[in-house]
């Protein structure tokens, strides 16, 4: 099999908040194109996990690698790490005195000092690509959650990241909405972008899902295809997990 392009590498991560060991030591690759769903209970250490890979937290032992290259948090430009590495949130924090269009166009206005014109014409590009158009000129305030959490991944696209990771972007959703947000996402992958998604939207997983990994008290267990994970898990506490959650 052709080698696959590296896009983030994990190894021996560790990460602990006073004396509680959150990540115990954390290893996990993925390749071009590809998208791994991260379940486990709560308390596991997802979230951790991905704001590791973007820097949101800072890692006390371990490698990160993204695009091959190592980051030292000391000395690299984090802010150039998170535009190559862009994430999604369970709670979509819109400027909510902005309006749509211009929700999108902030950031790579301000970190990128681009051409207003040329991000505009970008930004509406993304609206589309999310199914929104017609919502440019409005405010947050008046969008359903779902449509917000749409928006927030247009936003999110605008700084042209490389990697996405998604924490639960679902999960304050009414029901009804959670499904337009699930398929934008899957055009996503089919699209060929590299994503980290923590998820409980186990049919999602399935579907989309290149590699499933099971994280548990801080180390993730089992990482296999999800046809693996979900008919044949190699772990008993895979297992248990997902018979309290299927
Ligand atoms: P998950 O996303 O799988 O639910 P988290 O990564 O949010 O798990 O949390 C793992 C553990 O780390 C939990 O016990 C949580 O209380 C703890 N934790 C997470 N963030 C912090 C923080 N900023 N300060 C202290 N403890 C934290
Ligand atoms: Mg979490």
């Amino acid at each position: 099999m052709e080698k696959q392009t590296e896009m983030i590498r994990v190894q021996n991560l560790k990460k602990s908040f006073g004396k509680v060991e959150v990540l115990k030591d954390v290893t996990l690759q993925v390749g071009k194109g590809e998208v791994v769903v991260l379940i486990g209970a709560s308390g596991s250490g997802k979230s951790t996990l991905i704001r590791c890979i973007n820097f949101l937290e800072i890692k006390d032992g371990g490698e990160i690698y993204i695009e091959g290259k190592s980051i030292d948090p000391k000395k690299d430009d984090l802010t150039k790490v998170r535009q190559k590495v862009g994430m999604v949130f369970q709670h979509f924090n819109l400027f909510p005195h902005k309006t749509v269009l211009e929700n999108i166009m902030e950031a790579p206005l301000i970190a990128k000092k681009a051409d207003k014109e040329a991000t505009k014409q970008e930004a509406l590009r993304l609206l589309q690509k999310v199914g929104l158009s017609e919502k440019a000129d409005v405010y947050p305030a008046s969008l359903s959650g779902g449509q917000k959490q749409r928006v927030a991944i247009a936003r999110s696209l605008a700084m042209k990241p490389e990697i996405m990771l998604f924490d639960e972007p679902t999960s304050a959703l009414d029901p009804e909405l959670v499904g337009e947000v699930l398929e934008t996402m899957k055009q996503l992958a089919q699209e060929g972008m590299t994503m980290i998604i923590v998820t409980h939207e186990m049919g999602f997983a399935k579907e989309v899902a290149d590699w499933v990994a099971f994280m548990n008290q801080g180390k993730i267990i089992e990482m296999a295809r999800p046809q693996e994970i979900f008919n044949n898990p190699k772990e008993e506490r895979t297992r248990e997990f997902l018979n309290r959650v299927l």
